[in-house]
């Protein structure tokens, strides 16, 4: 044993498998190995290989490679007494052997316990600047928390990275980290850490300007010539400033005797979002449930929901006589109110809490839906939505929803394999 070792008390010789291994006591001696360079097949067994002649019991693994370089850090229980100094030489010397560096640091027990209050943050760049990387890190420090752990999500087609944080509250994190994001112009959720979150089930999206790049009632007007009096009225109505319903009315009113042959040719203009397709195949693969709400109409709603297998669907339906439409819409309005309600109505459904529902939207109208949901997502929103909503996207790819939820690109890239040719 080296002279710089303290002397090992009687429980540290005890064979492997006994209870009094240094996870059962913070005190007892323990090893860091930490193994550093070039990644290749074999690293971690002839590691663990060579410590194994030592009867020593391991307390934790970490194991990251970047870029094809492998940092590997053991934690075992210290060897028995007068070994340590053979268990050294000979880990360098199978480390020297592979071209790796080794560095063994005694101490003693395991990680301090982590803190209480524990979330994820995942931050989505594009790109991801080390500027902004300082900044996220600071103001999690300066809000108390301490960070356990960071991975990265993806790198593709944003740089998404998710920082474990304990020792501090969800809630005052996602506000400090909210304002930190926006002037950053970086996107940033922070959603509370436990297994609830690996159990959100249903995902409820708005349709126009959320799944969908149009606002349909626009592409309506187009084929009755009203569009740009259409595009002002949903506008103000988006910011906010109109009453839904009345906008709704007033626009369909605008509407009135268009030839019912123009559903079809709707259908067959609206645009997909980019990562919708992508979106809603990973969530199904994962087994979520999925569906839309919009203050639009069922004539595209329905045919969204067949084309794109979703479990839920509801819409305005455009009043249609004689081959025309009449101007009206029949039925409840779906409104600000009624976006919130059928949230409410599809998670009953699904038999899924309230609190494990995922809703994404970018209007005023979604604003209700975003809050009763567990967790809010404003996509590409309007101010007073983003600044409202739990968290924000602000990049046009609605895929990257799925890095908040903790998805990985690689669970992304598994759900596409499934994919039959479409
Ligand atoms: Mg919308």
């Amino acid at each position: 044993m080296s002279a710089s070792t303290p002397p090992a008390p009687p429980g540290a010789a005890a064979p492997s498998g006994t209870p009094s291994s240094a996870g059962a006591n913070a005190d007892l001696p323990t090893l860091l190995v930490k193994i550093f360079g070039k990644d290749r097949p074999g690293i971690t067994a002839g590691l663990f290989d060579t410590l194994a002649a030592y009867s020593v019991d391991v307390v934790d693994i970490e194991q990251v490679v970047t870029r094809g370089r492998i940092v590997l850090c053991a934690l075992v229980t210290a060897p028995p007494p007068g070994l340590e100094g053979d268990l050294r030489a000979t880990v360098h010397s199978w480390a020297d052997s592979v071209n790796l560096q080794a560095e063994i640091i005694s101490g003693r027990g395991d990680n301090r316990p982590r803190g209480l209050g524990r979330s994820h943050v995942t931050v989505l760049g594009h790109p991801l600047t080390a500027e902004s990387t300082a900044a996220i890190a600071a103001s999690i420090t300066a809000t108390g928390g301490n960070i356990d752990r960071i991975f990265r999500l993806a790198k593709y087609p944003v740089t998404a990275v998710e920082f474990a944080v304990s020792g501090t509250e969800t809630e005052p994190l996602r506000t400090a980290l909210a304002l930190e994001a926006a002037a950053l112009g970086v996107d940033v959720a922070v959603v509370a850490a436990g297994l609830h979150r690996r159990a959100q089930r249903l995902v409820v999206m708005d349709v126009d300007s959320t799944l969908i790049q149009d606002e349909v009632i626009e592409l309506f007007a187009a084929h009755a010539g009203c569009e740009q009096e259409v595009a002002e009225v949903t506008a103000a109505a988006m910011r906010g400033e109109l009453d839904f319903e009345q906008s709704l009315h007033a626009r369909v009113a605008l509407l009135e005797g268009l030839d019912a042959s123009v559903v079809d040719k709707v259908r067959s203009e609206v645009r997909l979002t980019p990562g919708a397709r992508t979106l809603i195949r990973t969530l199904k693969s994962l087994g979520y449930q999925v569906g839309v709400v919009s203050g639009g109409f069922t004539q595209v709603t329905d045919d969204l929901k067949e084309r794109l297998g979703l479990d839920f669907a509801h819409a305005n339906t455009l009043e249609i006589a004689d081959g025309r439409l009449t101007g009206k819409v029949t039925g409840e309005v779906v409104d600000r109110a009624g976006k919130a309600r059928l949230l409410r109505r599809f998670a009953h459904e699904a038999g899924v809490p309230l609190e494990q529902t995922v809703a994404i939207g970018d209007g005023a109208n979604d604003l209700d839906m975003l809050n009763a949901a567990g967790l809010g997502v404003a996509f590409n929103a309007k101010p007073m939505v983003r600044e409202a909503a739990h968290t924000a996207v602000n990049v046009p790819f609605l895929d990257t929803v799925l890095y908040l939820l903790g998805v990985t690109r690689e669970e992304v890239e598994a759900a596409d394999m499934h994919l039959d040719h479409e």
